[in-house]
């Protein structure tokens, strides 16, 4: 066989396995979705996650991108999580003053959570955030 075969064979083989993964779950959120491909992908400056999630979960959707443009991830999708959504506020932990046992309180930092529950589901066709998420602003 011939190295370029070979090689085209793996390409091949991966795109399939990707294209696998990257089919939302039946009910999963457009945020839940791409916070999910991110823990296996990372960015790559694109939006491809939030438009294979269009593709395949909300087709109507077409003006998606502007959408999250105006909530400030204009250009990939990481910026989802700096810009447009942060996990609601119940799933943080910290962030309230700890009495302590010298008398004195000390402040515990709110956190994000360090996994996200499973989506609270959407409707089909939406492509807004579930329960899970807050938007930024
Ligand atoms: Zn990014
Ligand atoms: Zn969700």
């Amino acid at each position: 066989m011939d190295r370029e075969l070979i090689e085209n064979e793996a390409e091949q083989i991966l795109l399939e396995s990707s294209h696998a993964l990257l089919t939302p779950k039946p009910g999963e959120c457009l945020v839940c979705y791409v916070d999910r491909q991110f823990a296996e992908f990372g960015c790559d400056n694109t939006h491809r996650f939030a438009m294979a999630y269009r593709d395949h979960a909300a087709p109507r959707a077409t003006a998606l991108l502007q959408r999250l443009s105006v909530l400030g991830a204009c250009c990939c999708d990481c910026e989802m999580f700096m810009n447009a959504f942060h996990p609601a506020s119940r799933l943080w932990t910290g962030g309230y003053w700890q009495p302590g046992s010298d008398g004195y309180d000390t402040w515990v930092d709110a956190e994000p959570p360090a996994r996200m529950p499973p989506c609270a589901g959407v409707r089909r066709g939406s492509v807004q955030p579930c329960a899970n998420w807050d938007a930024a602003r």
